[in-house]
């Protein structure tokens, strides 16, 4: 199965454009939910999270204590890279799994930090989806209901755009003069003759 990875910085609009990939019949895996759902429903996973934060990390009815987390790992980047060490292996394999079970030329997995974590790697191609920087920051103030200052906070956190410039073999542009969907429809067409060529 071809893999495809799809990313963009925060409010660039990766979501939306994965939701067009979805009209066209390509599934998409959403590599942050599924971190987030293996840690309630993971045993693996679960034991190692309690070992890392003690068993304050989940409620008594067995839920995500996240914002206890959220906290700690925001403070304390060691944490946060012991946390990572153990979601990354278990999204990359249910990602595997999952991908084996599709039946299009393609897959896309969406993943905030795709360039960052390293995962970018084990995909046969990657998309970089940009947005100008002011237009994010409207758009998640928005959504969100957020300040410009946290929106910002977490701009910080993520690579520089021209760093994922380098590493992505796809671009789509998500201004307020392009369309996006002659941008997809076009990768889309490039992806599907790789596809039949690999
Ligand atoms: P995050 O990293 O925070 O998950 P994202 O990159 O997935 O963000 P989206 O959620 O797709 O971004 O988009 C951010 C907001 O901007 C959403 O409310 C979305 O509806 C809106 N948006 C994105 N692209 C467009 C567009 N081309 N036209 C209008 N609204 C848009």
């Amino acid at each position: 199965m071809m893999k495809v990875g799809i990313t963009g910085g925060i409010g660039s609009g990766k979501t939306t454009v994965c939701k067009l990939f979805e009209l066209l019949g390509i599934p998409v895996f959403y590599a942050d939910t599924a971190g987030k759902e293996l840690m309630v429903h993971n045993l693996g996973v679960k034991k190692a999270v309690v070992n890392l934060f003690g068993e304050a990390a989940y409620f008594l009815d067995a839920s995500l204590n996240r914002k206890y987390i959220a906290d700690i790992v925001f403070k304390d980047e060691q944490k946060l890279n012991a946390l990572n060490a153990i979601i990354h292996p278990a999204v990359k394999d249910a990602f595997l799994i999952w991908s084996e079970k599709q039946k299009t030329p393609y897959v896309l997995k969406e993943a905030a930090l795709l360039f960052e974590s390293k995962s970018y790697l084990d995909n046969d191609y990657n998309i970089l989806v940009s947005s100008p920087v002011e237009l994010r920051i409207k758009r998640v103030m928005e959504r969100d209901q957020t300040s410009r200052e946290k929106v910002l906070e977490r701009i910080e956190k993520q690579l520089p755009e021209d760093e994922k410039e380098k590493l992505a073999d796809f671009f789509i542009l998500n201004n307020e003069e392009l369309h996006l969907i002659p941008q997809v429809l076009k990768i889309h067409q490039q992806l599907v003759l790789l596809a039949q060529q690999k």
